[in-house]
């Protein structure tokens, strides 16, 4: 159990600066179970809390976890160079509240994406000594070959790693496509990999995050969903 004062709530849930929330509050846009209050020292219990901001409903959250299905064009990074932001698919909200991508995923990359503000989570997701398992669909420019398997199977060195690097799985899904699984989370590393043992990547989708799949999120490209508890239990 926690309270804060209501001004602190709402900028907590990314709602803007303090200045602008009390504002908000004192117009009297904000409401908590119906009911609205305008005094912005008001205490308020925060687990469990429904706020209506501009009539719009928000359950309280301490931090958020969120699911993208990142459409092609879109940059993970914070200061994106040649396409528009990740974060410009999300509302305004996680912007205030810094929601981070976990990990990255090219501009022309799809698929599923985390991100989160909650920085110990983000900080375990991506560590390397974790190895949690990524599926990816790879459409290459040249034929899928059983030769190509076989190497991504058995490892391809890569210029700046110290030793080859393995799929944990591979398997041919056309002739052109290839389901890959990845432990490591190196730099472009299907795509380098494909390079590596001879051919090129020219689509990649990333499918699954340790056992939680996009199709079980029900996303169509560009949406986004929270993650509940027993989502987050899929990520090992
Ligand atoms: N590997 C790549 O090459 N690119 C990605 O976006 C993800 C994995």
């Amino acid at each position: 159990m926690s309270k804060l004062s209501l001004d602190r709530v709402l900028q907590s849930q990314g709602f803007g600066t303090r200045k602008y929330c009390r504002a908000l509050i004192e117009d009297g846009d904000v409401a908590i179970y119906g009911e609205v209050h305008d005094k912005y020292k008001t205490l308020v219990e925060t687990d469990g809390l429904v706020l209506t901001v501009f009539d719009e409903e928000w359950v309280y959250r301490e931090h958020v976890y969120i699911a993208l299905y990142k459409p092609s064009n879109f940059e993970c990074s914070r200061k994106p160079s040649h396409h528009p932001g990740v974060l410009t698919l999300l509302p305004e909200q996680f912007t205030w509240r810094d929601v981070q991508p976990v990990g990255r995923l090219d501009h022309d990359t799809t698929g599923l994406l985390l991100m989160s503000d909650d920085g110990p989570f983000i900080h375990a997701q991506s560590s390397p000594k974790r190895h949690i398992p990524k599926v990816y669909q790879a459409t290459t420019q040249e034929p899928v070959t059983q030769a190509l398997v076989d190497q991504l199977l058995s490892g391809v060195q890569l210029h700046d790693e110290p030793a080859p690097l393995a799929a944990q799985s591979c398997v041919q899904r056309g002739d052109h496509q290839l389901e890959i699984v990845l432990e490591q989370g190196k730099y472009h590393q299907v795509k380098r990999m494909l390079a590596a043992a001879g051919n090129h990547c020219a689509a990649l989708h990333r499918s699954q995050i340790g056992g939680l799949t996009l199709e079980s999120l029900g996303l169509q490209e560009g949406e986004w969903c929270y993650l509940e508890q027993a989502q987050l239990d899929l990520l090992v």
